[in-house]
């Protein structure tokens, strides 16, 4: 099998299972109880936050939730209900997952102004982060955007615009959506007062995020309850899915040279194919999309799939739907319906390029018309 539909999830590392095992066999208590083997619990509970924590590069505090979805709806209501008076403006981007645009939708809704700032043109100078700055004003509550497009893999270097939001209006609280930068990109690009994260995109398991809180920032809670994690995100705590999450983090190696040298490979061998356009730009190396004109991308994705070769058209959370995010980053309809997204993981090796690129050959051969 050749996966290499990384961005939508990942395989969980062999290390992960075992803790996550190991801990739903010899450490199942109940983080709140007083007597051992709550203590026990805790004690995982702690040291994984430590080890998510120092990954960051941060020192917050950080309240595990059941995904970046939570962590995402947690942020956008939560933010809201505790600057009450901070002011009515919203700046986000044209091109957030749905955790981020349906919350921004009921905001607005609520009577908040919510402006979507659009990705520079790939030929376009690429001062991003100004241009998301430039768009706070005294009114402006929150600036929320996401580190690494899910779907082109586009950059944000949120540190940078974290500097220039509170330059603009030191009062705006940043979020950021980090699920897909999170361990692949350098934590120096990644400031912000709220990050959401989630585990199952750096090899945890599914149902397991997180979200990071600066030190000062506070926010209402999502859910009410028996008062877990200091009131903030209430639920007991899984702890096993929690070792599994702290594993991933310390397990994931630095790919910074396998992943450019990956993309490399899979950029140059298809500009050797007739007709393919690339889609992604100032993108993570780890996501490639580009279009196979000609081809449907399911139809491409289903005839790759008969040779255990798994991608994605656009984005997984569309399911097949044309994606209205690759068109603000200028991919014409005709192109966003031949679209496949390619994504790396640990496990991809150049083998897998070849393989893919063999497949798409063979695709065009077949299918094109
Ligand atoms: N944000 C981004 C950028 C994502 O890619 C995803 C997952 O597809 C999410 C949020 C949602 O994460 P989760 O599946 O943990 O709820």
């Amino acid at each position: 099998m050749i996966y290499l539909d990384n961005s939508a999830t990942t395989r969980p590392f062999d290390s992960v299972i075992k803790a996550v095992s190991d801990n739903m066999a010899d450490n199942f208590g109940n983080a709140s109880s007083l007597h051992r083997m709550g203590v026990n619990a805790e004690k995982v509970l702690k040291e994984a936050k430590k080890t998510i924590l120092g990954k960051l590069g941060a020192d917050g505090d950080l309240y595990f939730t059941s995904g970046a979805t939570e962590s995402n709806n947690t942020a956008l209501s939560g933010i809201p209900k505790a600057y009450k008076h901070n002011g009515k403006r919203i700046v986000s981007t044209s091109f957030e997952h749905p955790s981020v645009e349906n919350p921004l939708k009921k905001l607005e809704e609520a009577g908040y102004e919510v402006v979507r700032v659009k990705p520079p043109k790939r030929d376009e100078p690429q001062d991003f982060e100004q241009r998301i700055a430039s768009a706070v004003n005294a009114d402006t509550l929150m600036v929320s955007v996401m580190w690494v497009n899910n779907e082109t893999g586009f950059i944000t270097d949120t540190a940078k615009l974290y500097a220039a939001v509170k330059r603009a209006n030191p009062k705006t609280i940043v979020h950021v959506d980090a699920v897909q930068g999170f361990c692949k990109l350098p934590s120096k690009m990644l400031k912000a007062d709220l990050i959401s994260l989630s585990a199952h995109k750096i090899h945890g398991v599914k149902g397991m995020g997180a979200l990071y809180c600066a030190k000062g920032v506070r926010f209402e809670p999502l859910l009410y309850g028996g008062g877990q994690q200091k009131n903030l995100r209430s639920g007991t705590e899984p702890i096993d899915l929690i070792a599994g999450f702290a594993e991933a983090v310390r397990s994931y190696p630095d790919c910074t040279e396998k992943y450019a040298a990956l993309n490399e490979r899979l950029v140059s061998k298809l500009s050797e194919l007739p007709d393919i356009g690339i889609n992604s730009y100032n993108n993570a190396k780890n996501i490639l999309n580009f279009s196979v004109r000609g081809v449907r991308s399911e139809i491409m994705l289903h005839f790759l799939e008969e040779r255990e070769i798994y991608v994605s058209s656009g984005s997984a959370c569309s399911k097949g739907k044309t994606s209205g995010v690759l068109a603000e980053f200028g991919v014409s309809d005709r192109d966003a319906d031949c679209a496949i997204r390619a994504s790396f993981s640990p496990f991809t090796s150049e083998i897998d390029i070849d393989a893919l690129i063999q497949g798409i050959e063979d695709g065009i051969k077949r299918f094109r018309r």
